[in-house]
C-alpha cells in the first residue's frame, strides 16, 4: 500500500494519526495518510506565521516569487501523469480527465507567476500641503485554503498561485476523502524551492483540523471551497479571527437550448455538462431545459447518446464514467432518485447500479428524469452525480423564470444562433458563469464563482490577487516646519 505524509514547515511527517484511503472504483483501501489533528494544525499555522518574517521569503523579489511559481508550473507539467494516476485512484475520476485538467493546471501557476511583479502601490493625488500619500499593497498573512476531494489540484491552484504571488504563507487542507494528489503535490513545493513554512499542506477531518485551521487567531484569511452546509461552519468559525473570507460553494446549474440552436452540438455539450466527472463537478448542468418545439427530439438524442456511455474502471482510457467518488454519495442519489419518481417525475434511463461493475465499487448509471411539470426534489437539490432533470419552457421569460429559481448561482449554458437572445439571457441569467453555446470551459485569466449560496468572492483572473493583498496608507510629512497647533488635525 502507498503512504503518504504531511508537509510542515518543509519537512514529511507522519501525522499524529493515519488512516486509509479507499479506492471508489474497487471499496478497497490502497493508501494510507496521515491525519493531522488539533498539535499538527497549530504546528502548520505557526510554520507559515513565522514563514511571513523569515527573510528567505521576505527578501525574495517580487520577480524571484514569480520564478518561484513558474518553476512549481513545470514541475506540474513533468508529473502530470504521476498526479493522474493518484487523483484517479483516489477519486476514481477518469484518468482522460484526471490527466488532461492536470497538465492545464500548470497554467494558472504560469499566469500568476507573471503577475507577482505587477502588484503596483500607488501615490495619491492629497489637497493638503506638505504631505505625500501613498498607498502601499502588502501580503494579507497566512492564508487557510480548504478544498473538498473533487479537483483538489485545479482548487488550490485557484487559491495556492495568487496567494504566493502576493507574497503570503499558506497552510492548505485536502479533504481526508481523497487526500493523495495533494500530499504528492507538496513534493514538487519542495523541489520548486520554497523556503520551509511559506507552503504547509495537511489533511485531517473537517471537524477538527478544518475548524482549528479556520479559526485560528494567526490566520487572516480562509478561502474555502466545499459544500454550503461546511461553509456556515466556516463562517461561523472566521467570527473568532475575523479572517477574510471567500466561499466557493455549490450549484444547481441550468443549460438552456432553443429551438434554433444547433441541435447536435447542444446535445454533445449537455452530456458533457451533466456525465463528464461523474456528474460530481460544480457546475454541473444538472438542470436542462428545453423549449418545448423540440423536446422530444432533444431528449431523444440525448438519451441516445447516454445510452452509449462507457462506464467502467477509471484507469482505463476508454472510460468515460467512472464511480462516484463515496458510498454516501451514490446512496444518496438513490434516495433522491426514488423520492423524484414518487413526485411524479418519469425515469427515461439509467436509475441503477450497473451490473458489469466491480461490486464494490461505486458506480451509478448515468440517469435522466423527465421532470416536465413536476416539482421532483431532483430539481432543486444539489446531487452531485450523473443525474439529469429535464424540464420544458415556452419561452425566454419562461426559461429564465426557471433557470433562476434556485438559491444557487453558479453556473449555466444558453443554447441558441441568434445573438440578440443570447446577449438578454447572459443579462438576466442569476449565476457567476454563463456558457454560450459552449460549456465547462475555463482559463486561469477568467473569474470563478457565483451568486446566492454559491458563496461569494472570485477565484482566477487578475483581480484575484487583490484578495491576497492588504493595503497600508502611508502618510508623511515634508515639511522642516515642527507641527504647530497639536490640537488641530491635519
Ligand atoms: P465539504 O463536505 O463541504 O468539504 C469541503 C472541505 O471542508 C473538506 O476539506 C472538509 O474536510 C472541510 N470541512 C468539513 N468540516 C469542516 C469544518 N467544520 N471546518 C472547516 N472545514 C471543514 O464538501 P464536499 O461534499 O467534499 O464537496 C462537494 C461540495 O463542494 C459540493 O457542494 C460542490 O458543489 C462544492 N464545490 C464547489 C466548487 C466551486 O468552485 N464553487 C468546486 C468544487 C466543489 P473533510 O474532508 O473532513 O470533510
Amino acid at each position: 500500500m502507498k503512504t503518504f505524509q504531511l508537509y510542515i514547515d518543509g519537512r514529511f511527517e507522519p501525522g499524529e494519526a493515519r488512516f486509509d484511503s479507499i479506492n471508489p472504483a474497487t471499496g478497497l483501501a490502497w493508501a494510507n495518510m496521515p491525519e493531522a489533528r488539533a498539535n499538527d494544525t497549530n504546528r502548520a499555522v505557526k510554520a507559515a506565521y513565522n514563514a511571513l518574517s523569515n527573510p528567505k521569503w521576505t527578501d525574495l523579489s517580487a520577480s524571484a516569487r514569480g520564478k518561484l511559481l513558474y518553476r512549481l508550473g513545470e514541475l506540474i507539467t513533468e508529473h502530470a501523469p504521476y498526479l493522474a494516476d493518484l487523483e484517479t485512484n483516489d477519486t476514481g475520476k477518469i484518468i482522460r480527465e484526471t490527466q488532461s485538467q492536470i497538465t492545464y493546471i500548470a497554467e494558472y501557476y504560469k499566469y500568476f507567476a507573471g503577475l507577482a511583479d505587477k502588484i503596483e502601490g500607488r501615490i495619491v493625488p492629497i489637497d493638503k500641503k506638505d504631505m505625500d500619500a501613498s498607498i502601499r499593497n502588502e501580503p494579507i498573512g497566512v492564508v487557510a485554503a480548504i478544498v473538498p476531494w473533487n479537483s483538489q489540484l485545479f482548487l488550490s491552484a485557484v487559491k495556492l498561485a495568487p496567494a504566493l504571488a502576493a507574497g503570503c504563507t499558506i497552510v492548505l487542507k485536502a479533504s481526508e476523502q481523497a487526500p493523495a494528489p495533494l500530499l504528492a503535490f507538496a513534493r514538487l513545493v519542495h523541489e520548486a524551492g520554497f523556503p520551509p513554512g511559506v507552503v504547509n499542506i495537511i489533511t485531517g477531518f473537517g471537524h477538527e483540523c478544518g475548524q482549528v485551521l479556520t479559526s485560528h487567531p494567526l490566520v487572516a484569511r480562509v478561502a474555502f471551497t466545499g459544500g454550503p452546509e461546511t461553509a456556515r461552519h466556516v463562517v461561523r468559525n472566521t467570527a473568532e479571527n475575523f479572517a477574510h473570507l471567500t466561499l466557493e460553494l455549490g450549484g444547481k446549474s441550468p443549460v438552456i437550448v432553443f429551438p434554433d440552436a444547433d441541435i447536435e452540438s447542444a446535445a454533445n455539450a449537455v452530456i458533457a455538462s451533466i456525465f463528464a466527472a461523474s456528474g460530481q463537478s460544480c457546475v454541473v448542468g444538472s438542470r436542462l431545459l428545453i423549449h418545448n418545439d423540440i423536446y422530444e427530439e432533444l431528449l431523444k438524442r440525448i438519451t441516445e447518446k447516454t445510452q452509449k456511455i462507457v462506464v467502467g474502471p477509471p484507469s482505463d482510457p476508454d472510460t468515460e464514467m467512472g464511480p462516484l467518488a463515496t458510498l454516501d454519495q451514490r446512496t444518496k442519489i438513490e434516495h433522491v432518485i426514488a423520492a423524484s419518481i414518487d413526485a411524479g417525475a418519469r425515469l427515461v434511463i439509467g436509475g441503477a447500479i450497473p451490473d458489469d461493475m466491480p461490486k464494490h465499487g461505486n458506480y451509478y448509471q448515468p440517469t435522466i428524469l423527465d421532470c416536465r411539470g413536476v416539482d421532483a426534489p431532483v430539481v432543486t437539490e444539489e446531487l452531485f452525480g450523473p443525474v439529469l432533470a429535464v424540464s420544458a419552457f415556452n419561452d425566454e421569460a419562461d426559461a429564465i423564470r426557471q433557470a433562476n429559481a434556485t438559491r444557487f448561482g453558479l453556473a449555466s449554458g444558453v443554447f441558441t444562433r441568434d445573438i440578440g437572445r443570447a446577449s438578454r439571457m447572459v443579462k438576466q441569467i442569476h449565476a457567476g458563469i454563463v456558457w454560450v453555446n459552449t460549456y465547462r470551459a475555463i482559463a486561469p485569466s477568467m473569474p470563478f464563482g457565483g451568486f446566492g449560496d454559491t458563496g461569494y468572492g472570485r477565484e482566477g483572473g487578475i483581480s484575484s490577487i487583490q484578495d491576497y493583498i492588504r493595503t497600508k496608507s502611508v502618510w508623511v510629512y515634508t515639511s522642516d516646519e515642527p507641527i504647530s497647533d497639536p490640537f488641530v488635525m491635519r
